[in-house]
């Protein structure tokens, strides 16, 4: 094992750039290896020193347990081979993230870890509709649960906190969201308000508003794969109309090349003007192979509405 070698378990945040913490960017850039989930955006991989490997542990494809196994093994692995390791996961990496799973691995193994916390995606989804997920008047606590269950597909998630008057943040809610509202409706005869964030802080956000009698009908077949938090309770009902109304225009979607370092800002200002960029530095002599076929994967598979040469003038 190289000297002091760490593993960083590190939230990415929801997505946008500006999201993410200096510390989880200051080791992105220090990273010697990066092991990262599929819902983490692709932009913040772009911090990382183009000759690092970086490796997609959201695809490998085995049932969930033993795909959690193999990161697991992989993690032991390359802590042994680098000294810089980092596992970046969407949000938080302590919310639905499985992260004392390998917590407890790592320190097993005597291996150092630290977990580096991101923003949860509940956060970024009130943030962005101008709401508190507790207000002193309407809603005084906040419960995090999930609508997909490890063990059974038939547990029900506990109400108690909404029904007392607090907020329910669901994730992972969306497939099964006709079981939850049903479930809902059967323990009380409150329609409460319901708001569902696809893509929160991405530059395709999109906001489906009901009640929990309507809400399934508004979303549709509307979920298309994406991410999405579903907010339940009294709070929906103080959204703000000027928080939504910046929701309305996708942002557009930018190509430049450029060598990673110098386009970095100007990448950024994109985020900052809520379109969603890319960097294509695949002419750079020491790229890791796995980052250009990363790279050339996510260009093939993704439209560009503009294509820029790096001109390094960005104010960031
Ligand atoms: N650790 C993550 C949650 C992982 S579970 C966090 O703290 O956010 C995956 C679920 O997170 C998704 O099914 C969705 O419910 C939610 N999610 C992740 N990114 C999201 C985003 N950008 N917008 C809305 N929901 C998101």
């Amino acid at each position: 094992m190289p000297v002091e070698s760490r593993v960083y378990l590190i939230g990415a945040g929801p997505g946008h750039p500006g999201l993410l913490t200096k510390r989880a960017e200051y080791l992105i850039r220090k990273a010697d290896i990066i092991l990262y989930d599929h819902l983490v955006s692709p932009f913040i991989l772009q911090y990382s020193k183009p000759g690092i490997e970086i490796i997609d542990v959201g695809k490998i494809p085995y049932t969930r347990h033993i795909r959690q196994e193999e990161i697991n093994r992989l993690l032991v692995e390359k802590a042994d081979e680098h000294r810089t390791v980092v596992r970046i996961k969407g949000g938080d990496p302590a919310v639905f993230g499985r992260v004392q799973e390998e917590v407890a691995v790592l320190e097993a193994a005597g291996i150092h870890c630290e977990i580096i916390p991101g923003i949860t995606s509940a956060s970024a989804a009130a943030a962005m509709l101008g709401l508190g997920l507790t207000s002193r008047d309407v809603s005084t606590h906040v419960t995090f649960t999930t609508g997909h269950f490890k063990e059974s597909v038939d547990r029900e998630i506990c109400l108690s906190a909404l029904l007392d008057g607090g907020t329910l943040a669901i994730y992972m809610g969306v497939k099964r969201m006709g079981h939850l509202m049903a479930q809902i409706s059967s323990t009380t005869d409150v329609d409460y308000p319901v708001a569902v964030l696809f893509n929160a802080t991405r530059h395709d956000t999109k906001l489906v508003c009901g009640k929990v009698s309507t809400i399934v009908g508004e979303v549709g077949g509307e979920s298309g794969g994406s991410p999405a938090i579903i907010i339940v309770g009294d709070i929906v009902n103080l959204i703000s109309v000027q928080a939504v109304s910046r929701l309305s225009q996708p942002g557009k979607r930018v190509l430049i090349r450029g060598a990673r370092d110098e386009a970095l800002g100007e990448a950024y200002d994109i985020y900052e003007a809520g379109g969603w960029c890319l960097i294509d530095d695949r002419d750079s002599a020491h790229m890791h192979e796995s980052q250009r076929l990363w790279l050339e994967q996510l260009i093939s598979e993704n439209e560009f509405d503009e294509i820029l040469e790096c001109n390094n003038t960005s104010v960031y």
